[in-house]
């Protein structure tokens, strides 16, 4: 899609406000938002849309950011309501489901799963109906950051007939992803010392899902090498993917296809809602990838959603965390536009909400396969609200003043009070994922 020809050929330098590098649920959001509030925006997307990306369950909090972007009606149209979750404890031998409805703001009871070709398809059409300029095939190759001049980035991209262009940009957005353009340019990406997983998915047709409303609903099976989710998708497909320690993934002698075919029949959950289930295609493996940049803003420049941090996906988080970066990184662009003499102070703003938001959720990521965790999971009650605060958590209330906070503090302390009680089992767990996540091994090649 070339939605405006303004970029002449040859070697000419085009100007722009804004370049955002890539069109995923990020970029192509804060493109939108930037080209609404009439900026110039260039956004240039190395693939063509509809192509395909993992990461298809959304939470309740992504709505209202739907709603501002105006694509509700777009995303009902190709997603499968997702009301609630599911979590599976082969340790407890019992089944527990949760709904958002019952979290503390009752307004927001549902989210989607949807298929990410088309998702993130409807959010870089929106970005050029808004008045982005929208280039696909275009991979940004270098970039030379202008920092005490007045003139800007300048970015240079290659398209597919090997066609080098150049634009001048007064501020420019990483949204490039897990290719971490400017974190891996500038030498800022850290693997995350405190998680260590790779994953293995692969789409299923004719998965027995749960009945009635809850069909659409994630459900996340734990076992012993990890935790695997289910997400049924609008049509007949049902995403599943296995979430593993490194030594696991490791151990693989075949292909990941059949790795996933294998170690599904370790998990006798997952391997009974897939008996009738035939693999669409082939499984794909991920290497190990928690990361975070030492660094999210600069003169001139940001980094939005995995461009900056990555964190394992048990709690569906990652396009909201990517959306909603974009909606807070866009007006602090504009602030840096509009107003300079603002532009540290909101720079300052972006990157604190944005390393609290994902604090918050890391929390619980780091901890979600220890006995203690699963136990208070497995038997949530809600003893000064803190179910419902947990399930506004889930459902990524983390950034607006719902009164979450001192109520998650109060099941934190359940949370050690517990592992006290249980301490050699404690110690046990904390001494394995320790070594887990040291594991030299760590660091294997993706499928
Ligand atoms: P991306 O969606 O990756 O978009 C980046 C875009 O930049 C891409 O389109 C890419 O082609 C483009 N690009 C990269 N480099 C360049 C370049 N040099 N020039 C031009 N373009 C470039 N999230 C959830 O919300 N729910 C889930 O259930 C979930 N499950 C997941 C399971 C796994 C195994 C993994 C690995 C992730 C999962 N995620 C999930 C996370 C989710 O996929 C990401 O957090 C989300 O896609 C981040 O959006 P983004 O816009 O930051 O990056």
């Amino acid at each position: 899609m070339e939605t405006n020809s303004s970029q002449s050929a040859g070697n000419a330098v085009a100007r722009c406000d804004v370049l955002v590098i890539g069109g995923g649920p990020a970029g192509s959001t804060a493109a939108a938002l930037l080209a609404q509030r009439g900026k110039q925006v260039v956004l240039l997307e190395k693939a063509h849309h509809p192509r395909f990306h993992i990461g298809e369950s959304l939470l309740p909090l992504n709505m209202p950011l739907f709603d501002k972007l105006g694509i509700t009606q777009q995303i009902s149209a190709i997603g499968m309501p997702k009301y609630g979750a599911q979590f599976v404890s082969p340790y407890h031998n019992k089944e527990v489901s949760v709904e958002f409805a019952d979290a503390l703001d009752k307004s927001l009871p549902y989210s989607y799963q949807v298929r990410r070709s088309e998702f993130d398809h409807v959010l870089i059409k929106n970005a050029a109906a808004k008045g982005a300029q929208v280039f696909e095939g275009h991979r940004v190759t270098h970039v030379e950051l202008n920092v005490n001049g007045a003139d800007g980035a300048l970015v240079t991209a290659q398209d597919e007939q090997g066609q080098i262009k150049q634009w001048r940009a007064r501020f420019l957005a990483d949204a490039s992803g897990r290719d971490t353009f400017l974190a891996n340019k500038f030498d800022l990406k850290t693997k995350n010392p405190k998680h260590n997983s790779a994953a293995l998915f692969g789409h299923f047709e004719g998965a027995t899902r749960l009945p009635g409303k809850a069909e659409g609903n994630i459900t996340i099976f734990w076992f012993d090498h990890g935790w695997f989710w289910f997400i049924p998708l609008q049509d007949d497909t049902t995403s599943v993917g296995a979430v593993c320690w490194p030594y696991y993934m490791k151990s693989r002698k075949t292909t990941p296809t059949q790795f996933l075919l294998d170690t599904i029949a370790l998990c006798p959950g997952v391997a009974e809602r897939l008996k009738h289930a035939t693999l669409v295609g082939e499984a794909t493996a991920t290497g190990n990838y928690s990361y975070q940049a030492k660094r999210m803003v600069g003169e001139g420049y940001l980094l939005l959603g995995d461009a900056y941090a990555f964190i394992d996906p048990v709690f569906s988080t990652g396009v909201f965390l990517a959306m909603n970066s974009a909606f807070l990184g866009a007006e602090t662009i504009a602030t840096c536009l509009d107003q300079p003499q603002r532009a540290a102070q909101a720079l300052q703003h972006f990157d604190t909400t944005i390393r609290n938001g994902l604090k918050t959720f890391s929390w619980f990521i780091y901890r979600v396969t220890t006995p203690t965790l699963r136990d208070l999971f497995m038997a949530p009650r809600n003893v000064f609200r803190v179910k419902e605060a947990l399930l506004s958590l889930l459902a990524g209330d983390v950034f607006r003043d719902t009164p979450i906070r001192f109520r998650i503090s109060f099941f934190k302390g359940v949370y050690y009070l517990n592992s006290l009680t249980h301490l050699k089992r404690s110690l046990a767990a904390s001494r394995r994922r320790k070594l887990i996540i040291r594991d030299p091994r760590g660091d294997i090649a993706a499928g």
